[in-house]
């Protein structure tokens, strides 16, 4: 038996991204998960609004994978990734890349979408140094971007948040802008109207620095942890135009798009264009066990194979790469999702979700409904007081048994892909009667 939340040591556990001493107050405590429920320690069932956070994508405690990672962790336990496979290495990467879009069609695992980050920024850098443009060092993110908690993420990203406690982090970062505008695109359905010109920046940004000293520009090509911002029409083409021109490495950040939550495999195969590096992780195991992946394009794989046989050809790599687990963990998950045909089904249900999404235009506080495939975002009126009102919904709801996620005063939905229309329904009606009961 567990111990319950009053017998143990508060103070021992330092939750992240968390108010702790107010979480201690009020305690939201899970204790355990199947299919679209969570169930917490008071014995409730909690409807899984987000996907865990984002990740759950198949849905909780999904048999496959949890027989996989138990054979696994039988069998091997654990694997050093330095000059050594395994085979569930080797096969969890060779279906990982038939997954992803041609010609990245090479895996480089890592631990999380944070690592995922970082370590893309670091080929990106090296890609260019081995082909003799040392110079391309400069890294282009975007405002309101979320790419991890790594150096190279909180630099690249866009959150002032989580960037003003530690100090200088990398030099030689520009940002692009954000391409929410309430103005033109309030209540747009699927991908905005308007915007796709923001793209047209990196041109501003390639004529101050010149284009010989930029390295990557990374994206993702829908903001999720930042209050759900889908790149408008064109943009991300136009984005990848412009790399393509000036030589410049374009890193698609797909830790919350994979695997299925825009009603594809991947944003690039949903809207047809292709960066040279993609980050992935969450869904890549369902959630089940932490992985992240680079799937890194022939050309760039190739740069790197080009020194001498014996030589390390990237220095870079962690103790839990393609740790057997995850590796299992993934391959049972992309059978998963195969087999019980979840991406086509999340772009079926697509239409009823962004319907449900958009009743609550016109319910109190409401400035903005965003969505795209089954991810919506609902952006509320700021207020004075301590909690935001995104916040007091989000707190409400759980209480109410519903899990979301808020991030300012923006509401997220992103259930995992087998939610039925009932569940689709309930998380609205739930977000919608809250709405009209808080100041
Ligand atoms: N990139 C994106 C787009 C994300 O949404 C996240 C996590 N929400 C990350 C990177 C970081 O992933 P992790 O928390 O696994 O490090």
């Amino acid at each position: 038996m567990t111990m319950p939340f009053a017998d143990s040591n508060h103070d021992a556990l330092w939750l992240p991204f968390t108010a702790n001493r107010q979480f201690r107050d009020s305690p939201r405590m899970l204790v355990s998960a199947k299919g679209m429920y969570y169930r917490d320690d008071k014995g409730r069932e909690v409807l899984d609004g987000c996907a865990g956070l984002w990740c759950v994508n198949a849905g909780h405690s999904q048999p496959r994978i949890v027989e996989a990672v138990q054979k696994t962790v039988a069998t091997l336990d654990f694997a050093p990734a330095f000059q050594m496979g395994h085979p569930l290495a080797f096969e969890a990467a060779d279906r990982v890349a038939r997954l992803a879009p041609n010609p990245l069609n090479h895996v480089f695992f890592c631990n999380s979408g944070s690592e995922a980050g970082d370590t893309a920024l670091k080929i990106a850098i090296a890609y260019h140094r081995l082909r003799g443009e040392g110079t391309r060092t400069r890294l282009i993110g975007r405002e309101r971007a979320y790419h991890g908690v790594g150096f190279g993420g909180i630099s690249v990203g866009g959150i002032s948040g989580n960037r003003k406690l530690y100090g200088s982090l990398l030099t030689g970062v520009d940002h692009l802008p954000h391409t929410l505008d309430l103005r033109r695109n309030a209540f747009s359905r699927g991908l905005p109207e308007h915007g796709a010109e923001l793209a047209d920046d990196l041109e501003r940004i390639v004529a101050l620095h010149d284009a010989s000293n930029i390295a990557a520009v990374i994206v993702e090509p829908l903001a999720g942890s930042t209050g759900v911002l889908p790149a408008p029409k064109g943009y991300l083409k136009r984005l990848r135009e412009i790399c393509t021109k000036h030589g410049i490495v374009l890193i698609f950040d797909e830790v919350i798009t994979g695997f299925g939550r825009l009603g594809a495999s991947f944003a690039a195969e949903k809207y047809g264009v292709v960066p040279d590096i993609m980050t992935v992780a969450k869904g890549i195991t369902n959630g089940t066990i932490p992985m992240g992946a680079n799937i890194v394009s022939d050309e760039i794989f190739e740069a790197f194979m080009q020194g001498p046989r014996e030589a390390i050809d990237l220095p870079h790599g962690y103790t839990y790469s393609a740790h057997p687990i995850a590796c299992a963990a993934a391959i049972a998950t992309l059978d998963t999702y195969a087999e019980e045909h979840l991406f086509e089904r999340a772009a079926a249900l697509t239409p009823y979700f962004e319907e449900a999404a958009h009743s609550l235009k016109g319910a109190p506080h409401v400035v903005d409904i965003r969505n795209e495939g089954l991810v919506a975002g609902i952006e509320l009126a700021p207020r004075q007081s301590k909690t935001t009102r995104a916040y007091e919904v989000f707190e409400r709801a759980f209480n109410e048994g519903l899990l979301l996620r808020y991030t300012g005063d923006i509401l997220a939905i992103s259930p995992p892909l087998i939610i039925e229309k009932n569940e689709i329904d309930r998380i609205f009606e739930t977000i919608g009667r809250i709405l009209k009961s808080i100041d």
